[in-house]
């Protein structure tokens, strides 16, 4: 059985896609599901978050303060990095689980929607890696028009990522998502249609 990684830059469309990769019948695991569910009270994110930093990153229901988490890790690098290298194992160890039931299954390929899938190294445990990329000024409105971000905001956030051209040099497989839907939807039904999925 084939893993696909398939990843992108803030809206590139890789929501768009796993949605067609769905309709198309493909399976498709959802890193950032996966970690919402685990951040769930009592789960083994919010665990870790809770041992770390105590009662303060909780709401008065005893969900996680998200809020509150972000405005530790996000100033403070080294704290990034410390939750990373706790957190990340866990969603690993998801995502391999549920590969592995898909193969009991008998299924062919597997795709594993992970927006950080360079950055956190998952790629490593794929077969294979598609990109969905768009130019930067398509990238730019599409954020501004679905987030109502301002210039610079849209700006920050992409700026803040790897670059989608960076990532491509990374791809096995790149899905251009300049044009329209229809442009889309044909690009990732003929990939997965060609067996290369
Ligand atoms: P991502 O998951 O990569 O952040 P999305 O799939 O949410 O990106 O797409 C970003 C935004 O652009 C969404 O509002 C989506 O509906 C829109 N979009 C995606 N592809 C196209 C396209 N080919 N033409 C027009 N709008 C698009």
């Amino acid at each position: 059985m084939k893993i696909i990684g398939l990843t992108g830059g803030i809206a590139s469309g890789k929501s768009t896609v796993a949605d067609m990769l769905i309709q198309a019948g493909c399976i498709v695991v959802d890193c950032d599901k996966i970690a919402w569910q685990l951040a769930e009270p009592g789960q083994a994110i919010w665990q870790i978050y809770v041992d770390r930093y105590g009662a303060k990153v909780l709401n008065q229901d005893r969900t996680l303060n998200r809020q509150a988490v972000a405005d530790i890790v996000f100033r403070d690098r080294q704290e990034m990095d410390i939750i990373n290298s706790l957190v990340h194992p866990l969603i690993k160890d998801r995502l391999l689980a549920e590969a592995e039931v898909a193969r009991q299954r008998g299924a062919k390929v597997i795709f594993w929607d992970v927006p950080l899938l360079f950055e956190t190294g998952f790629d490593k445990m794929t077969d294979e890696k598609w990109l969905v990329y768009v130019s930067p000024a398509t990238q730019k409105a599409r954020l501004i028009n679905r987030n109502g971000y301002t210039e610079d905001e849209a700006l920050r956030r992409i700026n803040s990522q790897m670059s989608l051209a960076e990532k491509q040099k990374l791809a096995d497989v790149v899905i251009n998502n300049d044009g329209d839907i229809e442009a889309l939807r044909r690009q990732v039904l003929e990939k997965v249609n060609n067996g290369q999925r």
